[in-house]
């Protein structure tokens, strides 16, 4: 995938570097219009190339096009918005051709938290003026996204003592019995109208039926929709604490993706971004807040206006039903032609 996108920008006369993020994951790419010598801050768009669909999904779920939809895995989330981005710089190869030099950072591990990315995606914003994110459109008539919550996971290790069933219960200390203590403590610090919610994904305990469990963790997701909350949710967990007696609780906590929050230099620059949708042939609304991260989490926490959801307009991301509105696309690509030539 990396090579294919290379070869299409260097093709276009872009440059593009691929460097390696280790072992465990894909590299990354870099792709530029930028003169040599040119060090003024640009515009950062971030994209990334991994989808949520296993190796062979294709042979289920080949690409097509039916009607106006074109279907295939990763097609909506995001490969077409880095399509769409891609060809409009293309049209801008030339250094100049733009009135800020734009850098386009690919990921490949946006899916799985940016992990080996982050520190690539932290540097490159630090010195960009603008991010641009090219996941999808929203599937309500295409809307942008300008805030995102913060999401965070909890691990939960219950540790408590194990007895023999029949022979021994009173000396065994479930970690089954206390880990649903906590779950229901966790769960209750949901608060919808503040826009927290804390969601106890996945448990699992005990080993045999006539055993006293001695262990039993838990993950938990958590959503927060300011630094505010965050904070909060985090002192709140660090501080849970045993129901039962002689149990042990082990927490690791942390937020992953910091929340990006609507500011008025984002709502500045989504006003001009509205202006050349509109001469593309397109209202460019705004969608409310979403629970769902993304790399525009970090470019915003950083202080960097960032835009979010101006790839592809379509529907069903992260599921083999995932497709991308064909008759869009050619407003679209005009659109990120206008934004990436004008945008200073
Ligand atoms: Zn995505």
């Amino acid at each position: 995938m990396v090579a294919i996108v290379e070869q299409h920008a260097k093709a276009a006369g872009l440059s593009a570097q691929v460097s390696s993020l280790g072992e465990t994951t894909g590299p990354l790419l870099h792709i530029s219009n930028r003169a040599a010598g040119d060090s003024r801050a640009g515009i950062l768009f971030l994209g990334h190339l991994d989808t949520v669909h296993p190796f062979g999904t294709l042979e289920q779920n080949a690409c097509r096009i039916e009607g106006d939809r074109l279907y295939g895995p990763g097609c909506y989330d995001m490969k077409g918005g880095i399509y769409l981005a891609l060809t409009a710089l293309g049209q801008l190869a030339a250094p100049g051709s733009t009135a800020l030099p734009v850098d386009f950072l690919l990921v490949p591990d946006e899916e799985t938290g940016s992990h080996q990315s982050r520190a690539a995606i932290e540097r490159y914003a630090a010195q960009a003026r603008y991010a641009l994110v090219g996941e999808p459109a929203r599937a309500d008539a295409g809307k942008c996204v300008t805030a995102r919550k913060g999401t965070g996971m909890l691990r939960l290790k219950v540790q408590g003592r194990p007895a023999h069933a029949g022979v021994d219960h009173a000396r065994g200390r479930s970690a089954i019995r206390e880990m649903a203590h906590q779950v229901l403590a966790l769960e209750a610090m949901t608060d919808y109208a503040r826009g927290v919610t804390v969601s106890v994904g996945t448990i699992k305990g005990g080993t045999v039926t006539n055993t006293v469990p001695s262990q039993c963790q838990a993950m938990v997701d958590f959503r927060v929709p300011d630094m505010e909350a965050a904070d909060d949710i985090v002192a709140r967990m660090r501080a849970l604490r045993p129901v039962g007696p002689d149990v042990t609780l082990d927490i690791d906590v942390e937020l992953n993706r910091p929340p990006m929050v609507r500011t008025p230099a984002v709502a500045a620059l989504l006003a001009r971004a509205q202006g050349w949708a509109a001469e593309a042939g397109f209202a460019l609304e705004e969608a409310p807040m979403t629970g769902g991260g993304s790399d525009a989490n970090f470019t915003a926490a950083l202080g960097v206006p960032t835009l979010d959801g101006l790839g592809a307009d379509g529907d069903g991301a992260h599921t083999l039903n995932e497709y991308i509105l064909v008759s869009t696309l050619a407003r679209r690509l005009a659109f990120w032609h206008l934004l990436l030539k004008n945008l200073d």
